[in-house]
């Protein structure tokens, strides 16, 4: 039995989070392959510091002390001494880093070698703590374990196979020897070796890529709620834990605004049916949530409605649009090149309308009109607007389950802006008013879940 558990920032965040994190870890005798996110907080400065530059020294000394502070609390005196000696030395690897880094303008690469450290730092971290409660167990880089990124930095993918080929020859013989291999998520590295990470948040990716590569037997997901919830908890006070989800209602749902999970996190256990859980650390008794192909409990038409909000709608006017040759591929690729997640689209005779992060607007536009279009008449943004996303695996199969949903948004009085209904089998998208968007999502989980 292989056991992927993955742990994020807060469950290493502090003295009481590790020592939970490692009583989870040690409960049971069986072998674990460990993989660990940046203490939170940690990440965020990398990527300050790689901004702002300031004074090596000062960004060592500080890792040091963050990191340092909680294992000595945990840590025997000779033990403590030892897992010094070994973070200084990766400190010591991150001064190059830094070094070379403050000697350019711009490196993508080693901007994404400088935001993988906290996870360098954990591994190790957590790997001497667990020895420190009698679990033996080793760190182990991404380097060192072989898992292969593709793509642009800081939005990188796994490549399966070959992590899984790497996997096999190089972590499952240091489980025969240990009990648990403590591995850095976030990132993976690219055919020169080099880092190149998955994006913010994406260490539950890895975690998913990890247990794809190690065939497990489950991916367990550590975090600091209970699972996925019926709705946001700030919105609706009386939403519940889900307590089971098939793979598309999950992933559906953590693109769509859940924040529980890194989006691309369903993807590499869906191909080998792993069952993925989410857990709480701070909570470990709570059931969580299970994923996994099928549910044995189906039978609701809604399982779940989710809101993203600070999104507008960027329309591109242009007769017969639809009749162009190439023009929708060539916008839609604009936006694709510069890596905005488009949450929908929708297109008409003379318009394509798509729903993209506000943040990205800027861009989004420069990037249309850097294509330099002729037949692009006209460019419209409407800002303000909130994607609703309803889940459910029924709710396409069910009669009438539409008039429903869009009946309780016109009992708030708001005014629908766009849909996307059919796309996915398990999802009902709309778009609406961001100040109507709380309204809207309390209706329709009052009417669909209850409470
Ligand atoms: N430490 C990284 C981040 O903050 C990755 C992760 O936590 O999942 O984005
Ligand atoms: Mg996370």
């Amino acid at each position: 039995m292989i056991k992927v558990m993955k742990f994020g920032g807060t469950s290493l965040g502090s003295v009481d989070a590790m020592e939970r994190t490692a009583s989870i870890i040690g409960r049971d005798g069986a072998k674990k392959i460990v993989v660990v996110s940046a203490m939170s907080g940690v990440t965020n400065s990398l990527i300050g510091c790689i901004r702002d530059r300031p004074p090596i020294e000062g960004v060592l000394a500080s890792l040091r002390d963050r990191y340092s502070s909680s294992a000595k609390m945990i840590m025997s005196p000779p033990l403590f001494a030892e897992y010094g000696e070994a973070l200084d030395s990766s400190l010591d690897d991150l001064r190059i880093v830094l070094n070379a880094r403050w000697k350019v303008a711009a490196d993508p690469l080693l901007d994404d070698a400088i935001s993988s450290w906290g996870e360098r730092l954990s591994s190790l971290t957590m790997a001497y703590v667990l020895r420190s409660r009698g679990v033996d167990s080793v760190p182990l880089t991404s380097e060192k374990a072989g898992i292969v990124a593709q793509g642009t930095p800081g939005n990188g993918s796994a490549d399966l196979d070959a992590t899984h080929r790497n996997l096999r020859n190089n972590v499952l013989p240091l489980l025969e020897k240990h009990t648990a291999v403590v591995l850095t998520g976030y990132y993976g590295c690219d055919e020169h070796g080099r880092p190149v990470t998955f994006g913010r948040g994406g260490s539950d990716y890895s975690g998913s890529v990890v247990a794809y590569g190690t065939d497990a037997d489950c991916c367990e997901i550590w975090t600091d709620v209970n699972g996925f919830m019926t709705a946001d908890p700030r919105a609706v006070p009386s939403a519940k834990c889900i307590e089971e989800m098939d793979y598309n209602e999950a992933a559906e749902l953590a693109y769509f605004g859940a924040k529980v999970l890194h989006p691309r996190t369903v993807e590499p256990v869906r191909r080998k049916g792993i069952p993925l859980m989410v857990k709480n650390t701070f909570n470990p008794e709570a059931r969580g949530t299970l994923i996994r192909a099928h549910k044995t409990n189906g039978g609701d038409v809604l399982t779940s409605v989710a809101v993203k909000c600070d999104l507008s709608i960027v329309k591109v006017y242009s007769s017969e649009i639809v009749y162009q040759p190439g023009l929708i591929s060539r916008l839609v690729g604009a936006i694709s090149d510069a890596a905005v997640n488009t949450y929908a689209v929708s297109t008409s005779l003379s318009t394509l309308a798509m729903v993209i992060p506000t943040p990205a607007v800027d861009e989004v536009l420069r990037r249309i009109d850097s294509l330099g279009e002729q037949q692009v008449e006209k460019l419209t943004v409407k800002g303000n607007v909130s994607l609703i996303c309803c889940v459910g695996e029924n709710l396409l199969n069910v009669q009438g389950v539409s008039a429903r949903v869009f009946s309780s948004v016109a009992d708030i009085g708001a005014n629908i802006e766009m849909i996307s209904e059919g796309a996915s089998d398990v999802a009902l998208n709309f778009v609406v008013p961001s100040d109507k968007a709380m309204d809207v999502v309390r209706k329709i989980h009052s009417t669909f879940i209850g409470g």
